[in-house]
């Protein structure tokens, strides 16, 4: 149905000779780079994935390390009544990686767990390889439970996250040596899940100034909560020696190992995810030094076929310098609307063969799709019906199209997707909402295209970036959303999109339910629908400067160069 993007390129890339070209290990226990790879959940590792395409896009050096999640996380279904069902996936491991014939191990519990590494190979237009790694324990000398630490993407308990922790860390960097890479300048934990390879660089440096010249960290977490930590007898029973006890205090709290803290320690360049969400970041650490590259996306993997296509008449180079995109104010506005319409004929046709939807391509079609996770309120929209249903009547139909997993333990997530389903059987009038369920890349990219407006209702501070708006707007398609994350840097009111709730944190640090529901009904009453619906010349101007101006720049060619020059080789 969809293009497949990045197949595998034979096996031109050269593992014995390649051993001094890689200078930067990119860590992350997540990375989405295309559909048929389902290792990814969400935002973190679909960054990640884009991140290694812009390295070869950018010719940088780089390889990435990860674990296989040979289960990737899971297939959802969802039954009539909105409950979520989660089924097992299994991806032909084989038919997209290649088994590579080095082995490395680590100490679990004292035992030794041995680790293998399956190969991706990323290239790019001008025929730049980055290498991914996938890190395997599912080799049959290790035991039962050792084989499976790789398994499941985020699945099990404490101890079997911190097993996989200590395979992608410490696993990872010795893995990286195993197969001829001694001297890597700089190694980069996306997110603090592999802090744990800056421990294994102090073993082997034996000099902590040493490890921190050569560690880069990026936090994604702007909540104390999600930073992962674990009870420091537990830990040490786990980790064994590794563990110094002359650093122990600054890596700990509350005689808890703290990840985070672990790679603030080591790390001589950390940063924030978005430039608010760095000032979080640094009231939460204080005393660090935390800098901001605001993420992007990788606009070739996200610009739906139409708009490729239209690019490349207008924009030549586009694809490898999204800069050529500020062009885009150029474009005729009926080139872009024939683009628009052919990207949503693409979404209506999926959502009314695969969930009876019923919708067509002139109504008004509002998308929302993330991770269900209770601070992204994934309701908000159609928590007062009767008044959605008036707005409809007033300013004209409505379509709603939703998609999202919720991680199988969280209660308030599938509780969100269950009222949703209520939602869809009890709305009345010219609104209609429909579900679309297994959200993952393939899903994602017919969605961000194909709508006309995309909803974000973080309550802030919590979205430390979102980047699902930056796919939509290298398609032409604005946001609706709290100013939170990426769009406090992102909206201009009326020319990009628009913000729900109030401008600045002075005036409400907190975002409350009525004030955010109030405005976002307020706004599109008023404001969007009409807009849509009687001013379309503008509303397409619109579409012109979300691509010219946000397209051109939060995309992750230039995030790359970001790293690069502020945090690799600076
Ligand atoms: C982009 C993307 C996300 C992240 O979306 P946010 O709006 O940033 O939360 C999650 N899942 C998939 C499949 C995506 O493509």
């Amino acid at each position: 149905m969809v293009e497949l993007y990045g197949k595998q390129n034979g096996n031109d890339f050269n593992l014995e000779c390649s051993s001094e070209k890689i200078r930067i290990a990119y860590f992350s226990m997540e990375i989405g780079l295309e559909e048929c790879i389902p290792t990814y959940s969400g935002g973190l590792g679909i960054l990640a994935g884009d991140t290694i395409k812009s390295f070869a896009d950018l010719s940088v050096p780089a390889a990435g390390v990860t674990l296989l999640s040979e289960n990737g996380y899971f297939h959802q279904k969802i039954d009539e009544d909105g409950n979520q069902i989660e089924l097992p996936v299994q991806f032909p491991v084989s038919k997209f990686l290649t088994i590579l014939p080095a082995r490395t191990s680590v100490n679990i519990e004292d035992r030794e767990v041995k680790i293998r590494a399956w190969l991706y190979q990323h290239k790019s237009l001008n025929n730049f390889i980055v290498p991914v790694f996938f890190l395997d324990t599912n080799i049959e000398e290790n035991s039962e439970y050792d084989r499976e630490i790789t398994k499941y993407l985020y699945g099990g308990d404490k101890k079997y996250r911190l097993a996989q922790e200590i395979v992608l860390g410490i696993g990872g960097v010795r893995m990286l040596k195993e197969l001829g890479y001694d001297i890597i300048d700089k190694y980069h934990m996306n997110e603090g899940h592999a802090a744990l390879g800056a421990l294994e660089l102090y073993s082997q440096l034996k000099d902590i100034e040493k490890v921190r010249g050569r560690c880069v960290f990026t936090t994604h977490t702007p909540v104390a909560a999600g930073h992962d930590q674990f009870d420091l007898s537990f830990a040490r029973s786990m980790i064994g020696d590794i563990l110094p006890e002359s650093i122990l205090q600054d890596i700990t709290h509350d005689n808890r190992l703290n990840m985070t803290k672990l790679a603030l320690f080591f790390s001589h360049y950390v940063n924030g995810v978005a430039k608010k969400h760095s000032e979080i970041s640094r009231t939460m650490f204080p005393g660090y030094t935390i800098d901001s590259i605001t993420n992007g996306i990788h606009i070739t993997s996200w610009a739906s076929n139409p708009f490729r296509e239209l690019f490349d008449r207008n924009m030549s180079g586009w694809r490898t310098d999204p800069f050529i995109l500020r062009a885009a104010f150029s474009m005729h506005k009926e080139e872009i609307w024939e683009a628009h319409m052919t990207a949503k004929k693409k979404l209506v046709n999926f959502v009314n063969m695969t969930c009876n939807a019923g919708m067509n391509t002139e109504d008004f079609t509002i998308g929302f799709a993330r991770r269900q996770t209770e601070y992204k309120r994934p309701e908000l929209l159609i928590s007062d019906p009767d008044r959605l249903a008036c707005i409809a009547e007033k300013a004209g139909p409505v379509q709603i199209i939703y998609a999202g997993k919720a991680h199988p333990n969280n209660h308030g997530g599938k509780e969100s997707i269950k009222r949703i389903y209520e939602a869809m059987r009890t709305i009345c009038g010219n609104v209609s909402i429909t579900f679309i369920p297994n959200y993952d890349i393939e899903i994602a990219k017919i969605m961000v295209s194909g709508v006309d407006l995309w909803l974000n209702t973080p309550r802030r501070p919590m979205e430390a970036s979102g980047t699902s708006g930056m796919k939509a707007a290298c398609n032409g398609v604005p946001q609706f959303s709290t100013l939170d994350g990426w769009w406090l840097e992102g909206c201009i009111e009326d020319i990009t999109g628009w913000s729900i709730g109030p401008r600045s944190m002075e005036e409400q640090d907190v975002s409350d339910d009525d004030v955010d529901r109030n405005d976002l009904y307020d706004k599109l009453e008023r404001i969007i629908m009409p807009k849509f619906y009687s001013d379309r010349d503008n509303w397409i101007r619109m579409m012109r400067s979300c691509i010219a101006i946000n397209g051109s720049f939060f995309n992750t060619n230039r995030m790359v160069q970001q790293y690069v020059l502020n945090a690799y080789f600076k």
